[in-house]
Order: structure tokens, then sequence, then C-alpha cells
């Protein structure tokens, strides 16, 4: 197994600067053992120009095979021939990665006490892997390595030189090239996607690989368009595995994602009312808007389900016809702001009574949500990717069963009146559709019908002639047959 990496250079940023970053000296070749075999580092050429490390990993097959079958379940086959022969030895794997976080390991956390500016600089980059296992073939190779920024090259290795009409084998060729990385980055993403790529992992995998996959795909992973492959495949396809980590990024996704964003361009918007007045905002609207219809319902006991930052929260609590408010939301950091902006840890014990906030995801049924009069989804929906939107609706409707829901969305055929969205955009980077005011309607029409509610949809902000309002909102009451039938 052969890993080079190459970066170029000049006289102010020498090449060699890679043996700091490394931490192995471009004049030494070094061993290491390593469980499986023997790690070499050595550097086939290195100067001001040009610099290149090598890993060339040794496995023991036998030792491998060894261990894996005292762990219980290993990477090598069973069958007894196999277990000497199999192709772990010569291909760059999971075995490569575990070499490369074990001899690069404090590159792979950016560290360098000698040279500390050096790790956060991004440099031109050359890695180049002759036999890379790779199940998905080169047009999975392009599309795990093509979004985190490198230029990829990946041939298919033939099965036999001599004999091409025996086609290609399931290795490629893999040349990766980048001038916008820096080298940490680079070994996070090799530690991640050639396990992923080999899709046969030498190990037991148990639950603290989510915590290691979860720190070497910080700043990439969470987001990452193949996410749910690379998490699968890495965690070896253990579902449970894979959607506790899963999950967790999410919420790395949602913290990362500037929460202050959320209401900006909503905000932004100054409406023509004519007066010196200063107009209100389109959030306070909604507010008002969601607070009045709560009243109507007559609720006390009201869940706030992806209550962000806790605006709404903090409102209700003002109003002293709740008795009770809970607010949940899927992203910790929001919920630390909400915890801040109530003052939760200094308020009186009374008040304190009446609000409770905790995490939890609306894609999953939650006992938690069970008994309360009135649920409030303000602006929430459109920030779950779509097919996950019947999830939440069963959450909700068919098990939470609140007697009123209210669901507000942005109406999409109001972002011409937006002078500053370009055309053709969404209003916040996280939203996973908006729509029409008929979509709109087709979808809470549906839900209404599946669930025993009835719907009625209310207006948010100017209501255009054309276009409609910004915001609309869809206010459902339980119906008193399916009511009684529940109870
Ligand atoms: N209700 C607030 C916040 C809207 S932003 C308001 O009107 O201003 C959308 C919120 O939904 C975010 O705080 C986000 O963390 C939360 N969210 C997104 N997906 C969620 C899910 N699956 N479960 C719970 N909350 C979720």
């Amino acid at each position: 197994m052969f890993l080079t990496i190459t970066t170029t250079g000049t006289p102010e940023r020498p090449a060699t600067d890679l043996g700091y970053l490394l931490h192995k000296h471009p004049d030494r070749a070094q061993a290491f053992s390593t469980s499986y075999g023997t790690a070499h580092v050595l550097y086939p050429e290195a100067d001001t120009q040009r610099c290149t490390a090598a890993l060339l990993l040794e496995v023991d097959a036998v030792a491998l095979v060894r261990r894996g079958k005292g762990k219980g379940r290993g990477g090598a086959p069973d069958a007894a021939l196999a277990q000497y022969v199999n192709d772990r030895p010569y291909a760059a794997s999971s075995l490569l990665a575990v070499a490369l976080s074990g001899v690069f390991s404090s590159a792979m956390k950016g560290a360098c006490h000698a040279r500390p500016e050096l790790p956060d600089q991004a440099r031109p980059l050359r890695i180049e892997i002759p036999a890379l296992p790779a199940r998905g073939g080169p047009g999975l190779v392009l599309r795990l390595f093509e979004p985190l920024g490198w230029t990829v090259t990946a041939e298919p290795v033939a099965l036999d030189s001599e004999f091409p009409e025996w086609g290609d084998s399931r290795y490629v060729r893999l040349v990766l090239e980048s001038e916008a990385l820096t080298l940490a980055e680079a070994l996070r993403h090799l530690y991640v996607l050639l396990p992923v790529l080999d899709d046969a992992k030498h190990y037991w995998v148990s639950a603290d690989e989510v915590d290691k996959l979860l720190r070497a795909g910080e700043g990439w992973l969470p987001g990452h368009p193949e996410q749910k492959l690379i998490t699968s495949r890495y965690l070896s396809r253990r579902w449970s595995l894979t959607r506790q980590a899963m999950e967790r990024l999410e919420l790395v996704r949602l913290a990362e994602a500037d929460d202050s964003e959320v209401e900006d361009i909503d905000n932004a918007v100054e409406e023509e009312t004519g007066t010196e007045e200063k107009p209100t905002p389109l959030a306070v609207r909604r507010r008002d808007a969601i607070i009045e219809a709560l009243h109507t319902s007559g609720a006390a006991r009201v869940l706030d389900l992806g209550c962000g930052q806790g605006q709404l929260v903090q409102a209700l609590l003002k109003d002293a016809r709740f008795s009770e408010i809970v607010g949940v939301d899927v992203s910790m950091r929001a919920l630390a702001i909400a915890s801040r902006r109530l003052k939760l840890d200094r308020m009186g014990e009374r008040q304190a009574s009446r609000v409770k906030l905790f995490q939890g995801s609306l894609a999953y049924t939650d006992s938690r949500l069970k008994g309360y009069d009135a649920a409030v989804l303000s602006e929430v929906i459109e920030h779950l990717d779509l097919p996950r939107l019947p999830a939440l609706e069963y959450a909700v409707f068919g098990a939470a069963r609140p007697r009123t829901v209210l669901v507000t969305t942005p109406n999409v055929e109001y972002n011409v009146r937006w002078e500053s969205l370009p055309a053709g955009h969404v209003r916040h980077g996280d939203h996973r559709f908006e729509w029409t005011r008929e979509e709109f309607r087709a979808w809470a029409g549906a839900v209404a019908e599946r669930h025993g509610y009835d719907v009625e949809f209310v207006p948010v902000g100017p209501d255009d002639p054309e276009v409609g309002p910004p915001t609309q909102m869809a206010v459902f009451r339980m119906t008193t047959e399916k009511e009684a039938k529940a109870a």
C-alpha cells in the first residue's frame, strides 16, 4: 500500500516545510510498527521547489487474519485459503487510513509546535495512490472528493495490462490536486474517505467510531452531498450508528448555519407604510399573528416546535394566559441562546415552572410532546428535506395530536417583492424548499384530511393582490368527532 504527498514551494515558502507539517524529517527514512505491519515514511524528493513524502505500509497478512479472528469479525474473508490470499496487503484501504492517523497524528490535528503558523496555511498539494480499491468506481471517487475542493483524476486500473479484454479491476489510480486546502484537511479527507471507498473495514466498528468520524469530518462532512453514503459506509452500514451519526451531523450543520441569519431578510425589508413610523418587522408580525391565533383557540399549554432562539417563547411567557410553554429544537446551540435570552438560570421559581426547553428532532415521534393544547411550527417545515416531512407530519399530527396546530412558512410567490433577494433564490440558505400558496394549501389540506383536522389559512404581512403575503399561516383545529374518538 502506497501513498505519496507532494507539495511545491518557493524560497519564501519552501516545499520542505512539508517535513515540519508531517513531523518527519525529510533526510531520514523512518519505520513505525503498527498492529498490522510496518509503516515506512520516506522522502523520494525534498528540495525548495518540490518535496514528496511517501507512506508505504507493509502489511503482515497473517497477523491481520489472526487479529481479525480474535476480534470476532475481521475484514478478511473466512474461507481457509482466502484468509491468507487476499488483497489487503496490496491495496490502499482502511489500513492505510489507520496508518495515516497513527504516523501523522499531529499533522492530522493541524498541530506544529516548531512552526505554529504552518498548519493553517493552504498549500499546493498533490496526493497519489496508485492502487485504491474503489467500490462504486471512478464516478463515486469524483462525487466524494470534488465537493471538497480537489481536482480529481481517477483512472480505472485494468485487471491485467496484458489482457485489456479482461476489463477493469475494482481499483483506481487516484490523484488529488488542490491549492486551497491545508495538509490537515487533506489527511482528514483521506482518513475518512479511503475506508469509505474500500467499503470493507478491517476492524469491528464500535460506538466510538461515530466520535472518530465526527472529529475527522469536522468542517467538511456536515453538508457534504454524499454525507449519508459516507456515514453509512464508514460505519460499516450499522444502521443504529449511522442514524446516530446523521443526527449529530445535522446538529453540527444547523449550529454552523448562522442562526442570526434566519430572520435577516424578513426583517431587513422595509414595508411601504406611507408614514414616518418604523415598519414592523415581519418576524414580529408573525409572532403577533401566532399569539392572536393561540388566544382564539383558548390554548394554555403550548409547544413551540423548532423554537430556535426562543423569541416566541419569550413573548408567550409575558402573557399570563399561557400556563406552560415548551420550546423544542434540534439545535443545541439555538437552545443555549434561547436559554440565555430567557435568563432561565435567574428566573423566579413560579416563572420557571411555566417554561421548559428541550432538544429533540421533529422527524421522530416523541412522547414528551403529548398532551398539549397547541403546537406552533413557525418557519420550521421548510428547514426539513421534503422526504422527511411525512415523518414530521406523523410526529405532530399523528402522535402528539394537540388540539390546535399553527404552521407558518414563506410564500415563495412573494419573493419577487424582496428587493434584496436575487431572482430564484430562497430567503435563507438553509431553506430546503419554499412553497407557493397553492402548494402550501395542498399539503396542509391533505395533512388535515389524514389526521382529522380542519384547516384555515391566514395571511401574515401585507397581502399583495398579485403574489399574496410574505408569510402564510395554516391554522389546524382538531375536529370534534376525531377528538372524541381519540379520547
Ligand atoms: N421558530 C423560530 C425559528 C425558525 S428557524 C422562528 O420562527 O423564528 C427553524 C428552526 O427549526 C431552527 O432553530 C432549527 O434548528 C429547527 N429545526 C430544523 N429542523 C428541525 C427538526 N428536525 N427538529 C427540530 N427542530 C428543527
